[in-house]
């Protein structure tokens, strides 16, 4: 269970990205994050893994307060939590699967890690990973010369090789086109269905939101203004979230 209570964020030029944000995740759930540009999805979604440092209130994962972590247990934690970007974030020069092996490196003893030596159990769970989102036979094809839906299945792979609890990403398919970006959502759908895994994503197709993720929250301004069923978002909903600051003002 992820839990924010009074959640606050401060940049250090002093803007404020997060108001007061309450939330609760349960395990298992599928959450889309949606706002206009700015609105603070990205945010939001980064002082989970304590990408970013909260300037006030608490988050807690399971019960751990995300503040408190430090070092070997803050790595630790961070385990649990796959990170999926919009860049992909692959190695591009190199294979498919070692792109996926990446994961395992954080618990490598050092040389291992140095000479790029994986364990056959290693390897073999790359490859289930793999085949989970559909791509088994790119294996040993340099990632470079993937589609983009491609390329991030290879970075899904590579997180659920981490076995996550829970899995966000960061507008995971604002760079794809349209029936890729699908694709991709096809895949979360199914790692959240089929093995129970959290998946927190923030996304700003709206139709994708409300066609994949059971359960949309709004931000606008760095406030919840919505927080429901993705059935229940109709156009007064959309334009409490969507509505912009000049049509307030005016
Ligand atoms: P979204 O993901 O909804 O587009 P972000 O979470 O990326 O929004 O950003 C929320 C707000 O915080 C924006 O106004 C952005 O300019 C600001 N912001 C983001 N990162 C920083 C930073 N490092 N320093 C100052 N302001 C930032």
């Amino acid at each position: 269970m992820i839990q924010f209570e009074h959640v606050y964020k401060k940049y250090p030029n002093g803007f404020e990205a997060l108001k007061d944000i309450n939330l609760t995740i349960q395990q298992g759930e599928f959450v889309a994050i949606i706002g206009l540009s700015g609105a603070g999805k990205s945010t939001l979604i980064r002082t989970i893994n304590r990408m970013h440092d909260i300037s006030g209130g608490r988050i807690t994962v399971d019960g751990t307060e995300v503040m408190s972590l430090q070092g070997k247990e803050l790595r630790r934690f961070r385990r649990k939590i796959g990170m999926i970007f919009q860049s992909f974030n692959l190695i591009t020069r190199t294979t498919v699967i070692k792109n996926v092996l990446t994961a395992f490196v954080p618990e490598l003893p050092g040389w291992r890690a140095a000479l790029g030596i994986f364990k056959k159990e290693e390897k073999l769970s790359a490859l289930e990973a793999l085949d989970k989102v559909g791509i088994l036979e790119k294996a040993f094809v340099r990632a470079d010369q993937l589609s983009g839906g491609q390329q991030q299945r290879v970075a899904l792979a590579r997180t659920l090789a981490q076995n996550p609890q829970i899995i966000l990403a960061d507008e995971p398919v604002a760079s794809l086109d349209p029936v890729t970006a699908k694709q991709v959502m096809d895949d979360f759908k199914k790692i959240n269905q089929e093995m129970k895994i959290t998946v927190l994503l923030n996304i700003h197709h709206v139709d994708l939101a409300l066609q994949y993720a059971a359960r949309v929250v709004g931000i606008r301004n760095g406030e919840i203004v919505y927080d429901g069923p993705a059935n229940q978002v109709d156009e007064e909903v959309l334009n409490l979230i969507y509505r912009s600051d000049k049509e307030e003002t005016a």
